[in-house]
């Protein structure tokens, strides 16, 4: 094959579909706006010299547990995955924790009477990770080739969590499943958003919660090695315009969302698609900090210490109530904060005896709103002391980390949101075609959606393969 191809964007999927080209024996040339690769997978001193911090991606379930990363040889490439004991840890206000091991018979055992029901749940998909990844991590298909495990997945994944949650007798577990849902951006009475809790959790107990050494640009730049060995180019510092103007490709696999693809694709896209895109959704953003820390965060539970990940907000109630706010356009009391403490376990990231934190909390789309103190005080709470460790801060608004990349629109993490419309059309019917024929969209606004995984890049260049040699 000797056309060659454009990929505009070096984020993960921009990265998986150039490799897919590339092994295809296409020439591939990658397109990057900012002066790293990676987009939303990059690690920077965002902070004080030595420390470093995931400016996005953090903790990588779905990129281990990716049918198209696990294929490549990456670890050859320098990649290494470090998994903490626990994979999740959920503090709670008796000075306790609730844990997601990665072993599900040890979570089932800390889950008292709600292990049974935990097990009933989680069991039949951590058991089938191999058949059932593929399946997740992809379009829906209305044929699957697993119709029994889809189908109980299904039955499961279209009902909120709340109504999954009644399931759980224990306020720990019901807590714990609270965390995972609202992985969804969802507020938790909304469809669709257990099937995010039941993936998490499924996750964690099948690949677990890793982290990989040295952050996530090592991922980015295992990938982008692996593609340099396929003859595969990334040009950094680069935005592109307009594709007009790249006038030496057959093929462009643009790794935007609607709103930029919009305005790259220009005339090269019918009026009636772009008015498509134009209606497509945004979810909310998300206010993210990052932290130079002197010490390890004092957490009052121990099990916390044991764990990458932490998930704040208490109940389910209190986590339902700011998933709820937010998803009406209002800003949470007290938010459910996602905390990533990297450090503890990969001494890449930060001086001798320092630390990083990362956390974020939900806040509605394009927000300028300053939660910095509201963060805060949900770590303080489950951590007195923790602001006394705090060497220096950096603190990311919804427009701080769209400024950073273009793709977090609003600071919208996962490429738009995922209720069951843009479950089903994402981003329009035609997924990763467009109306034009030498044309995809291949990021996280296209399925599987957010989540470093590679599986919406993987997906748009094996159709995009398969439509030019048909033709
Ligand atoms: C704060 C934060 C925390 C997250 N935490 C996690 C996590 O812990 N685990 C997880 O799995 N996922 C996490 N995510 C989500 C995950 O990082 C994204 O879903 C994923 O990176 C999407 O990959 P992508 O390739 O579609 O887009 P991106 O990673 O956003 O990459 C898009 C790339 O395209 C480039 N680009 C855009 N427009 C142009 C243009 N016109 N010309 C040239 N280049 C262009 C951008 O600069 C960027 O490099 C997080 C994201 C953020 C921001």
């Amino acid at each position: 094959m000797n056309r060659k191809a454009c990929i505009i964007g070096a984020g993960p999927n921009g990265l998986a579909a150039a490799i897919v080209l590339a092994q295809a024996g296409m020439p591939v040339d990658v397109l990057e706006a900012e002066s790293t690769p990676g987009g939303a997978a990059r690690t920077l001193e965002l902070t004080l010299p030595g420390f470093q911090h995931d400016f996005g991606s953090a903790v990588f379930p779905l990129g281990a547990g990716s049918p198209f990363f696990s294929s490549l040889p990456l670890s050859s490439h320098g990649l290494q995955w470090i998994h903490s004991p626990a994979a999740l840890a959920h503090p709670l206000d008796d000075g306790t924790a609730v844990t997601l091991e990665r072993d599900l018979n040890e979570t089932l055992g800390s889950l008292g009477v709600d292990g049974p029901a935990w097990d009933k749940l989680m069991r039949p998909f951590v058991e089938r990770w191999s058949e059932f990844a593929p399946e997740i991590l992809g379009p829906v298909r209305m044929l699957p080739r697993h119709p029994w495990l889809m189908a109980r997945f299904g039955m499961v994944a279209l009902q909120p969590a709340q109504a999954v949650a009644r399931r759980f007798r224990g306020p720990r577990t019901r807590a714990l499943f609270a965390g995972l849902a609202a992985h969804s951006f969802l507020s938790l009475d909304e469809p669709l958003s257990a099937a995010f809790g039941v993936l998490m959790a499924v996750s964690g107990h099948a690949v677990g919660w890793p982290i990989p050494r040295g952050g996530g640009q090592s991922l980015t730049n295992a990938l982008c090695s692996f593609l340099s060995t396929l003859g595969g180019k990334v040009t950094t510092s680069l935005p592109v315009q307009n594709l007009a103007e790249l006038a030496d490709y057959e093929l462009f696999l643009c790794d935007v969302t609607p709103r930029q693809l919009i305005k790259v694709g220009g005339q090269r896209l019918s009026e009636s698609y772009q008015r498509r895109l134009g209606r497509f959704r945004y979810g909310a953003g998300v206010f993210k900090v990052d932290y130079a820390l002197n010490a390890p965060i004092p957490w009052k539970a121990s099990d916390c210490s044991r764990a990458a990940t932490v998930h704040l907000g208490g109940g389910f109630e209190e986590i339902a109530a700011s998933e709820k706010a937010v998803r009406s356009g209002q800003h949470a009391d007290h938010p459910f904060v996602l905390l990533a403490q990297p450090s503890l376990f990969d001494d890449a990231r930060a001086p001798a005896g320092k630390h990083t934190a990362w956390a974020y909390c939900h806040v509605p789309n394009g927000s300028n709103v300053n939660v910095l103190e509201k963060l805060e005080n949900q770590i303080e709470r489950f951590a007195p002391g923790f602001r006394d460790c705090v060497l220096a801060r950096r603190v990311f608004s919804p427009a701080d980390l769209e400024n950073m990349d273009a793709n977090l629109v609003g600071g919208d993490i996962g490429g738009g949101t995922v209720d069951l419309r843009q479950f089903l059309f994402r981003p329009t019917w035609r997924q990763y075609a467009t109306s034009a024929r030498d044309i995809y969209i291949c990021s996280a606004s296209t399925p599987p959606g957010g989540g470093v995984h590679g599986m919406c890049g993987y997906h748009a260049a094996k159709l995009a393969l398969s439509r030019l040699r048909g033709r």
